[in-house]
């Protein structure tokens, strides 16, 4: 037993003795803990929506390594910039920036906000008439370059310009091309040449870009007349090619002989539009032009200009001289294309002013494939009056031949032309809306420098015609 006692004792003082040790080796960890442990900072860098156009297609979307690529390389400035560290500069990313930027994570001490993606922007632009918009521009440049002989039968012309087709239903723009434009995926590298370009590509002439109207404005002028009550459907005057104000001489291309207002319209008649202005007055024709969105910027997503119609307020000396010139879209008159469309638009609607809309859907959602109208502002004058106005217009297709006849298309087209004087010398642009009848686009052309915007009318209503939907 003293043998087992022995043995027993040795085993116990071993257990105290790694006892002990390990009672020591617990006493230095705990005189010294750790640093407590920090939680990890975590971030996420949220994905920024893309751009779509009205049926899906993809005009701008972000990489992995949140670079902006463009499918398309549609619509520059209408799609905008973003700088090299992803900041938006102008145009929808800028305009539309916190829609599609969303919200990027962060979780540390101190905050825990969970990622959240941008959403997706679906447009009003329909890609394929954007890009016959744009093809149409580039060639009338191609053409400009090649010397025109304005005296000839000659293809549409112009070294640079603008195009705006509405939606009449809707007030959408489904096509807004400037020309010259840029190349959204090589922006960042030709910057400096853009910039330092006396052609301005980066402006959006479109929507900043300032016109005289000259005899597209006509329309306005009509409707000014008709809607006072300073002339009847069959009021006529006489023209002799010439009108005599004071001691100055105004004129029309040629005699044009006895013109009603749909007569006028269809000649392009001044001497008309300078007598219906004299009995109008400017007060009203002043607001009339207002009512078609003259002089004011219209409420779209982007940024415009409002332009300025010529008027006693701001024209000076103000004259009957410029009353008439204010007429047919002259004197101190500057507008954009865009606003020539809301005036083409507004002349569809018979006298239903819409504001244009750029944005279909920001929730990121697919929207309905049918369009949502922009609430009508406020409407003027009758039926009739438009009526007559746009049958003037629609007779003035006759005086379009060849390749660019209207009269091949399938439905009847109301337009008005016009060649403003220009700081270029002159300038060529159209209005007008298709079909006449029952009006789906309305759209405005103005080409610098140029000659023939009439030429272009056929193959935006053939584009039309043969849009691509999804
Ligand atoms: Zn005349």
């Amino acid at each position: 037993m003293q043998g087992r006692k022995g043995s027993l004792g040795m085993i116990l003082i071993g257990a105290a003795a790694a006892l002990l040790l390990g009672s020591a080796a617990g006493t230095v960890i705990n005189a010294q803990p750790p640093a407590p442990e920090k939680s990890p900072v975590y971030r996420a860098k949220a994905a920024r929506g893309r751009i779509l156009d009205r049926y899906g297609s993809i005009l701008a979307y972000s990489g992995e390594d949140g670079s902006r690529s463009y499918p398309e390389d549609l619509c520059p400035h209408i799609i905008g910039t973003l700088s090299a560290s992803g900041e938006a500069q102008s145009g929808i990313e800028l305009a539309l920036d916190t829609v599609l930027r969303g919200q990027d994570g962060l979780r540390d001490s101190g905050h825990n906000i969970p990622v959240r993606d941008g959403s997706d922007v679906y447009l009003t632009i329909d890609s394929s008439l954007q890009r016959a918009a744009e093809s149409i521009l580039e060639k009338a440049a191609a053409q400009y370059r090649k010397g025109v002989d304005y005296d000839t039968a000659a293809p549409y012309c112009g070294k640079a310009g603008a195009i705006v087709i509405l939606g009449c239903e809707s007030g959408e723009v489904l096509a807004c091309a400037s020309y010259p434009d840029f190349p959204l995926n090589d922006f960042s590298r030709r910057y400096d040449s853009l910039a330092a370009d006396d052609n301005s590509p980066l402006l959006c002439r479109a929507l900043n870009g300032l016109y005289r109207p000259g005899r597209t404005f006509k329309p306005v002028t009509a409707a000014a007349a008709l809607c006072s009550g300073a002339v009847r459907a069959d009021t006529r005057f006489w023209c002799g090619s010439h009108l005599r104000l004071g001691d100055t001489d105004f004129s029309c291309v040629k005699p044009h002989g006895a013109a009603d207002v749909r007569r006028a319209l269809e000649l392009s008649c001044n001497i008309y539009f300078y007598r219906a202005a004299l009995l109008t007055g400017s007060s009203q024709l002043t607001n009339y032009a207002r009512l078609f969105g003259f002089g004011q910027a219209p409420r779209i997503e982007l940024p415009t200009v409002p332009g300025s119609f010529a008027s006693p307020e701001n024209t000076s000396p103000w004259s009957e001289g410029q009353l008439i010139q204010a007429a047919i879209g002259q004197s101190t008159t500057l507008c954009t294309p865009l606003q020539m469309a809301i005036e083409a638009l507004t002349l569809a609607r018979e006298g239903s002013y819409l504001e244009p809309t750029v944005i279909r859907s920001t929730g990121g959602m697919r929207p309905e494939s049918e369009p949502v109208p922009n609430d009508e502002l406020y409407s003027f004058g009758s039926k009739e009056v438009f009526d007559l106005i746009k049958r003037g217009m629609t007779d003035s297709t006759v005086y379009t031949y060849g390749e660019w006849a209207l009269s091949k298309l399938p439905h009847p087209c109301a337009v008005k032309t016009g060649t403003p004087q220009s700081p270029r010398g002159y300038d060529s642009a159209v209005i007008g809306f298709y079909p006449a009848d029952r009006p789906e686009i309305a759209f405005a052309v103005m080409l610098e420098g140029g000659a023939n915007a009439k030429h272009t009318v056929f193959e935006i209503c053939e584009a039309y015609n043969k849009r691509i939907q999804f």
